[in-house]
């Protein structure tokens, strides 16, 4: 008998053509008990214990039992089950029986069964047992990684949060857009633009949507939000820099002041982990995650104020220079100390901050904002250099052509309102909610220098 999609239906049995009702590990209910259910998942494992053995079946939602007694189960559905590798794809037909012993509080004594898809084995990685496995192996072989529900889990918290966030700005009248992610320059400095050949032209992938976000601020669509892919090639191997990541960007027309666009995170922010903490504690359980609310109003440090936080610890940072990741880690630590997980980090020296970053006049600060998470920088922004002059001025200023920006200058010239915007890395917010070591355990496929596959 093969094996591979085979059809086993025994005499008396039910023929699968006339399945009875699918149900998976989540939705068996006690109306099913005695009655006959199909049900379909991975066989995560299988017990023979001589007079009876069990397949632990695995789907979406959990796992179910199959119990098998002997005496009470076809021959062939008893011979196929207990012999089947690990991983493989089955539906089995039977009775749903209220049970103490088995984990979900019931289970299925199966009378028919069929194998949708044979596994191989060994596998190359295990999905049930715990050891520890290279964090190499697990992304070889991330098909097997993500039937871990524990690693699955968090993609089901990333779909939640995109979800609330989506609901909070579109609430907030955002109209949410989607722009070029192959563009002719980058905004964000040369050193991270990955090139592409484009016809008989040189382009790059979108390091952020930050120019054509602005551009749209001179159009009407005077509050828009992307949720799109966004492009850098990140020399060093970091726990938080991946070369595509999902950035969470808007942008606000007629803003008074930059407050206005850190009003409008904190109110985003605060809606999308109450809603999760609300609405996914069954997967924040599987990920072992202890989510806060952070404290409202978020602190508001200014660069200032957080290079002296810094140097009262022993940490001295030069006045302009970057807080580096040591620095944002310790800092983080203060704050958390302090009762506080968010926190602001306003006016950077404006020679710090891209072209775009309107300057404090008078000052050699910016009106420049960073929103930072347990220690670690999750968002940047600000209030955007609206007047073409200034604009222009501060381009050369930073060694740039504007005629190589004409496209977006352009826009400027003929009624811009002033405006301010920032762009979140969507899985370096994942990261620290969840408390997650990498930034790649937020993403299905992650990409950086030494990966490119799967
Ligand atoms: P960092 O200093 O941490 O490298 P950045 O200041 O260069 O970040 P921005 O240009 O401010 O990054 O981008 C806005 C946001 O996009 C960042 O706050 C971060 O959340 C996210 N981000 C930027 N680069 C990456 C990356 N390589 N991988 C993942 N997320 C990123
Ligand atoms: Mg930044």
């Amino acid at each position: 008998m093969t094996y591979i999609n085979c059809r086993c239906i025994p005499e008396g049995g039910v023929p699968m053509s006339e399945r009875p009702p699918v149900r998976n590990s989540g939705t068996v209910s006690k109306d099913d008990f005695g009655r006959e259910v199909t049900v379909k998942g991975w066989v995560q494992d299988v017990r023979n214990l001589g007079g009876i053995s069990f397949v632990i079946l695995r789907d979406r939602f959990g796992i179910i039992q199959i119990a098998m007694p002997k005496k009470k189960t076809p021959p062939e559905v008893f011979d196929i089950l207990t012999n089947l590798p690990r991983e493989s794809v089955v539906a089995v037909e039977g009775t749903a029986k209220e049970s103490t012993q088995a984990k979900m509080g019931y289970e299925v004594v199966p009378n028919a069964v069929e194998v949708l898809s044979r596994a191989a084995s060994p596998l190359p990685l295990g999905v049930a047992d715990k050891v520890g496995v290279e964090i190499e192996t697990r992304y070889n072989n991330r098909y097997l990684d993500l039937r871990k529900p524990e690693i699955r889990a968090v993609f089901e918290i990333k779909s939640l949060a995109l979800d609330l966030i989506d609901a909070f700005l579109k609430e907030k009248d955002f109209i949410e857009v989607f722009t070029p992610k192959i563009v002719a320059s980058g905004a964000e400095g040369g050193a991270t633009l990955f090139p592409v050949k484009y016809f008989d032209k040189e382009a790059y992938l979108a390091q952020s949507p930050q120019l054509y976000k602005q551009i749209l601020m001179s159009t009407g669509l005077d509050q828009v939000y992307e949720i799109a892919p966004a492009f850098r090639a990140e020399p060093s191997d970091t726990i938080r820099h991946v070369s595509e990541f999902i950035s969470f960007d808007g942008e606000m027309a007629f803003i008074e002041s930059q407050r206005d666009v850190l009003d409008l995170i904190e109110g985003c922010m605060q809606a999308m982990i109450e809603g999760v903490i609300d609405r996914g504690q069954k997967s924040l359980e599987l990920v072992g995650a202890q989510v806060n609310l952070p404290r409202v109003p978020y602190p508001v440090l200014t660069y200032s104020d957080a290079v002296g936080i810094l140097a009262s610890e022993g940490m001295e940072i030069q006045e302009g220079e970057d807080l580096g990741t040591e620095g944002e880690k310790l800092l983080g630590e203060v704050m958390s100390s302090r009762g506080n997980e968010m926190y602001w980090i306003i006016e950077y020296p404006e020679a710090s901050k891209p072209f775009y970053i309107m300057e404090k006049d008078g000052t050699p600060f910016s009106h420049s904002f960073d929103l930072d998470y347990n220690g670690q920088e999750i968002a940047s922004g600000g209030q955007r250099e609206h007047r073409h002059g200034r604009l222009v001025e501060r381009m050369r200023k930073k060694g740039l052509d504007p005629s190589s920006f004409e496209f977006y200058l352009n826009a400027f010239a003929y009624g811009m309102p002033p405006h301010g915007g920032w762009g979140l890395g969507l899985e370096r917010l994942i990261q620290k909610m969840l408390g997650l070591a990498n930034i790649r355990e937020a993403i299905l496929f992650p990409r950086d220098r030494n990966r490119l596959t799967p």
